[in-house]
């Protein structure tokens, strides 16, 4: 199960499960998003439910995985990747801007974990994948309603991964750093700003969709069994700090 599987990443990220051979669940609130990605999946052959909800809305999200056909209820991953963000300075931040980031980012996370993981307990198998970010670990300017819910989501995760480890449940953080997608997709358009970001980044380059292929399948395989609470950053060595300290 993917949550906002209707752009970006989670879009990406059901091509490769599909051509894979998992079954997949994708979930978003567009549901005219939901069909296109649904027909793009149809490519490949495996099972394709699509849920239309909101990861804000508890009772909304409880009631989606509630309501999911029996034969779709024994849900081995979920990747927790719906998620927003809203720039500006902190001092302008609105509580309406961080309610909006935290419910989605933060709120949303964790009881999308709660539904699926009632369900991973009865089997005593999971493997839940929070997709974090860079700002897990860094601080960033003009994001911070964005930074604090992801700090809060490792966090999150590593205390999931004690309540759940004795279901043979893991959960883990897999943080991407700088993506071109909707959701950053203004920041490219910016060459000052492109070429500022990529001078910190060690591999020279921001990262395309299928640099997160490995660390998901791994994530989602037995490979990564024994490994929980973790989180694995695939930012091109963006974290190091990438500053110079010789002239
Ligand atoms: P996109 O904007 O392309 O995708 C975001 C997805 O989240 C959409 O499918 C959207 O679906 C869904 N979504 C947003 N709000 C809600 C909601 N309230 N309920 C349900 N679904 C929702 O962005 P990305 O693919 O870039 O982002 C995916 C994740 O990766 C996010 O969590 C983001 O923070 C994280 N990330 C992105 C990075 C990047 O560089 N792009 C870097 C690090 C992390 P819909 O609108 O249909 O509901």
């Amino acid at each position: 199960m993917i949550t906002g599987a209707t752009s970006g990443f989670g879009r990406a990220l059901a091509i490769k499960f599909a051509q894979n051979g998992y079954n997949i669940i994708i979930t978003g609130r567009r549901k005219e998003r939901l069909d296109d990605v649904e027909k793009e999946l149809s490519a490949y052959k495996v099972k394709v439910l699509s849920l239309n909800f909101d990861v804000r809305k508890r009772y909304e999200v409880e009631d989606a995985v509630a309501g999911i056909p029996d034969e779709w209820k024994n849900i081995d991953i979920l990747v927790n990747n719906a998620g927003l963000n809203i720039r500006k300075p902190a001092i302008e931040v609105t509580q309406h801007d961080w309610d909006t980031v935290l419910d989605t980012n933060f709120k949303g996370v964790f009881f999308c974990a709660q539904a699926v993981a009632k369900e991973m307990i009865k089997r005593r198998y999971g493997r839940i994948i929070n997709i974090g970010s860079c700002t897990c670990v860094f601080g960033m300017e003009g994001i911070v309603p964005y930074t604090a819910g992801r700090g809060g989501v490792l966090a999150m995760t590593r205390g999931l991964a004690v309540e759940l480890g004795g279901y043979g449940i893991t959960v883990n953080v897999l943080a991407p750093g700088w993506f071109k997608t909707a959701l950053n997709a203004v920041l490219y358009e910016n060459k000052q700003w492109v070429d500022y970001i990529t001078s910190r980044i060690p591999l020279g380059r921001p990262g395309q969709p299928h640099d997160l292929d490995g660390t998901v399948v791994f994530l989602a395989s037995d490979a990564s069994g024994y490994i929980t609470g973790q989180i694995i950053l695939v930012d091109g060595g963006f974290t190091t700090g990438a500053t110079k300290a010789i002239a």
